[in-house]
């Protein structure tokens, strides 16, 4: 199975057939829907070999960091979703002033139409089909377009999107820029995209031509305040840790930096080093072939990434070496808010640790640097989480650990500013491709209670 861009002419097509299945009502019925959702679980169930298979060509990595967190959580949301469908669809029927009571008012959960799910390539099942679940179970027809630099499984998806689901209704695009550019001439009713805040303004700003609504899930520098004095630093060290280095870093909601008070800052680092020797206990530490680390995506990512290395007037303590695709997690210390590590989201195994007077001048530093996707703070102290709730900005707060809140489905997902707008995950899915359509209808006998509206105005009229 090789990786192929669609042919330009065929987006085109694409766009009728699924306008014109939309149109026809076809994918309205409960029943429609839920069997697209078991088809899209089939679909994960019975490829789970290829969906490894292609995600190990992709990025290398052991299974352990593939099944379960790519695969699993897409069967357990489709299938969920399949059996809240039909609750989800009903329409609400808001309570309304006495005197409008029988205007029979009512909140439509209305399909948005054709829409778009342009997803990135560092988690590409769950991130096409998280939101793809919600454009099913919405009832609206829609493409996927998965990234090019995960070739193997875009490409496996583009074969297994007919025989699971139906064609008349969803389809996959795939494309880099050239590809996208084209498809976002089309008139979508919306568009989801999950990826960097450059591609999200190209995104936003196509899609104004045609006042679509959009949805950007982006990324950004997500801190973790570690409030030494209030948590056991050895399980915060191991959970960052951990977390920075799950996919060789390139995860949008991996703590990018540390913040820790600067008396802390050397107990800090015994703790990482602790959790590091544990995590990789083999000969050649994380560069051995038994740690099967995740590749760095390419070429031009790795050079990125040994330039900060090289560029860091940090410490380096941990790690700092590369071979082949793969570059060894590394923790720097001492790093200064001027430094290469803090231009841009790192998106890769690098932890940079910058030590602070005290949560006041972390709180500054949060709030100075745009809204992150998730503020991380590891403390048992009521007061710090509080402050940092109230006095800092981002789409999550998580305390005492990382990635947790993705897998929590009962809450939204969404950025905040520069990490993006627009929320998904189990219902918030269904309702980002949802309109809410009111309607109401105002009985004739209410003739006499409106006729006072009608002209000539009387002066009783007006003080009535
Ligand atoms: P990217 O923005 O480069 O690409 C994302 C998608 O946009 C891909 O499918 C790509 O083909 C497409 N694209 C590229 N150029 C385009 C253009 N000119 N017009 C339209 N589409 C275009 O991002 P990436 O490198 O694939 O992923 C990394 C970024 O995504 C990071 O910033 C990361 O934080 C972010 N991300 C965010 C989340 C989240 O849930 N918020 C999740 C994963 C990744």
């Amino acid at each position: 199975m090789t990786y192929k861009p669609t042919p330009i002419d065929e987006i085109a097509k694409i766009h009728a057939r699924l306008c014109a299945t939309f149109a026809s009502g076809k994918t309205l019925p409960f029943e429609y829907r839920r069997a697209q959702l078991l088809g899209l679980a089939r679909m994960m169930q019975e490829n789970v070999d290829a969906l490894l298979g292609a995600l190990h060509s992709d990025f290398g990595k052991h299974k352990f960091e593939s099944n379960m967190p790519e695969i699993g959580v897409i069967i357990k949301s489709s299938i969920t979703a399949a059996n809240s469908v039909e609750e989800w669809m009903k329409p609400d029927k808001p309570q309304v002033e006495e005197w409008r009571s029988s205007y029979n008012t009512t909140v439509h959960k209305v399909p948005k139409g054709t829409v778009v799910n342009i997803s990135p390539w560092n988690y590409p099942i769950i991130l096409s089909f998280n939101p793809f679940v919600g454009i099913i179970a919405a009832g609206c027809t829609g493409v996927l377009k998965p990234s090019e630099y995960s070739p193997a499984v875009s490409a496996l998806l583009a074969e297994l999107f007919p025989k699971y689901l139906d064609p008349d209704a969803y389809a996959v695009i795939n494309g880099s820029e050239f590809e996208t550019t084209h498809m976002l001439e089309f008139k979508w009713d919306h568009i989801f995209l999950t990826g960097s805040p450059r591609v999200g303004r190209i995104v936003a700003t196509a899609a104004a031509k045609n006042l679509t609504p959009v949805t950007l899930e982006l990324g950004g520098k997500s801190p973790a305040f570690v409030d030494a004095g209030h948590t056991d630093l050895e399980i915060a060290a191991r959970r960052i840790l951990w977390g920075r280095t799950q996919n060789s870093g390139q995860v949008c909601v991996a703590p990018d930096y540390v913040l820790v008070p600067r008396t802390h800052q050397d107990a800090l680092v015994s703790a990482f080093q602790k959790a590091y020797d544990s995590f990789w206990p083999h000969p050649k530490g994380p560069l051995d072939e038994k740690s099967e680390l995740a590749h760095i995506i390419h070429s031009r990512a790795q050079t990125r990434l040994q330039n900060l290395i090289s560029g860091t007037k940090g410490t380096i303590v941990m790690g700092g070496r590369s071979e082949g695709k793969r570059l060894e997690p590394t923790v720097v210390k001492d790093v200064k808010l001027d430094d290469v590590l803090m231009d841009a989201e790192i998106f890769g195994p690098i932890l940079p640790i910058i030590p602070v007077d005290d949560i006041n001048e972390a709180i500054r530093i949060i709030c100075d640097r745009p809204i992150p996707l998730v503020v991380y703070v590891f403390t048992e102290n009521e007061v710090t989480t509080d402050l940092l709730l109230r006095r800092t900005r981002s789409g999550q707060l998580v305390v005492n650990d990382v990635f947790q809140q993705v897998a929590i489905h009962e809450m939204p997902f969404n950025g905040c500013g520069e990490s993006g707008y627009g929320s998904y995950l189990g219902k918030y899915s269904f309702d980002a491709f949802t309109h809410l359509r009111g309607s109401i209808n105002v009985p004739l006998s209410m003739e006499p209670v409106l006729a006072s509206r009608y002209p000539p105005y009387t002066e009783e009229a007006y003080y009535s």
